[in-house]
């Protein structure tokens, strides 16, 4: 008899993204003479820069002919494209990683999720709560929580830690011990940061309690202020507990192109259950050459354009306007009398919803008044509850007509 993997079963269903496009449909059949601005979803809306177009084109006529024609390429990604992120994300931050601790990919969500597959799994795994919802998942279906908990809305043998403005957003250190560390910093959803001091508190803790520190860059290239950090690797000591992932997605317009990256420096080790030491840039190697075949040569090529002059000054532009749209959100919700948070280094507006409405209450209500469509903040987990999320990605326009009218309704 064949048998599932029972973990499966425990997953809740994930009810956000798809209640929100039955309300909006809904909304939408109910009054047809309404425009409804959609702020929720976190999916770029610009065009792939010029420089990566042009690219893509000269890969795809190397694929044409029989003389440049490339098959199967290094699982681990071409060294073109490797080098470049060394050279041009690290050395120029003053952080030296080797081409061989950087493992392209075809996402982020992908290595987030699989990073897993190294690890024990009785390891104990620590979230901050509100969190992407990759990391929490991907550890029900390995086995690595206990079952579902209706009445806490959350799993058990998962240890949550709150970001919530009473602790401005900085989540404190677990005060039990734990394994395997998710942080994500510049932050989906409440778009806040840690600074070099806040996380230098969890390299220390991770290589006190010998634990590992995933750390997801995905929106790095939103940072506009001063003393945050932009790789983990800039804290010291950081190589021997933290493997960082990147993604071109948001960087970059990838989202649509896929591509990504994920830095397991050599000095990163865990341990058997005996106690030996084991090298997890090997293991992970190891781990993409059965189960992966390396992301397309034309897509590498169209990542790599991202690291010519012109490359980076296109997408540049791009972050320009996606953080333009984020003062409007932030400046204008402020007006409005709302208390907002992130939106200065990434493309996530978090807000606290007024007293008296639940999250989900929140989202009908401007649903119904504004006809703006943003993200219900339990829809990320228990401490999202009384938040809600609008993101920058929209047209300029768009923004600024979301945000009058919710100026409109005060
Ligand atoms: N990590 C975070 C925090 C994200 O918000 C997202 C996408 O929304 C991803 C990773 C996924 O990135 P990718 O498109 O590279 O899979």
């Amino acid at each position: 008899m064949i048998t599932i993997n029972e973990n499966y079963l425990k997953l809740q269903d994930s009810y956000l993204f798809s209640t929100i496009a039955k309300k909006v449909a809904k909304f939408q059949e109910e009054n047809p003479d309404k425009k409804v601005i959609k702020l929720g979803i976190g999916d770029v809306t610009l065009p792939i820069a010029p420089a990566v177009g042009e690219a893509i084109k000269r890969a795809t006529d190397e694929m044409l002919k029989k003389e440049t024609f490339r098959g199967y390429g290094p699982e681990q990604g071409y060294d073109f494209l490797r080098e470049k992120i060394a050279k041009q994300d690290y050395e120029k931050i003053g952080v030296t990683i080797d081409k061989d601790e950087i493992f392209v990919s075809d996402g982020a969500k992908c290595d987030t999720g699989n990073i897993g597959e190294i690890f024990g799994t009785d390891n104990i795994i620590a979230i901050t709560d509100p969190v992407y919802p990759v990391y929490l998942d991907t550890n029900i279906m390995a086995g690595r929580t206990g079952n579902y908990d209706k009445e806490t809305d959350k799993y058990e043998k998962v240890v949550y830690m709150p970001a919530t403005a009473e602790n401005n957003f900085t989540p404190e250190l677990p005060k039990e011990k734990v394994d395997m560390i998710y942080l994500c910093f510049p932050n989906n959803p409440t778009g806040t940061v840690l600074n070099k001091d806040e996380l230098a508190k969890w390299v220390a803790y991770a290589k006190e309690n010998k634990a590992i520190i995933l750390f997801d860059g995905a929106y790095e290239a939103f940072i506009t202020e001063e003393n945050v950090p932009h790789s983990i690797y800039e804290i010291e000591g950081a190589k021997e507990v933290a493997i960082e992932f990147r993604s071109l997605s948001k960087t970059a317009g990838f989202t649509g192109v896929r591509c990504a990256y994920t830095v397991v420096p050599k000095e990163l080790k865990a341990y058997t259950n005996s106690g030996e030491e084991i090298n997890l840039n090997r293991l992970w190697n190891r781990r993409q050459c059965t189960k992966f075949n390396g992301v397309p040569y034309i897509t590498q090529r169209a990542a790599e354009a991202i690291y010519s002059e012109e490359g980076q000054k296109q997408i540049k532009e791009n972050i320009n306007y996606y953080q333009e749209n984020a003062s409007i959100i932030l400046e204008g919700l402020k007006e409005a009398g709302y208390t907002v948070f992130g939106g200065k280094n990434a493309p996530y507006i978090w807000l606290k919803v007024p007293n008296g409405y639940t999250s989900w209450e929140f989202f009908d209500y401007l649903l119904e008044k504004a006809n703006v469509v943003g993200t219900p903040g339990v829809g990320f987990g228990p401490s999202g509850e009384g938040y809600f999320r609008l993101t920058a990605f929209g047209s300029k326009e768009n923004t600024i007509e979301a945000i009058e009218r919710i100026k409109n309704l005060k």
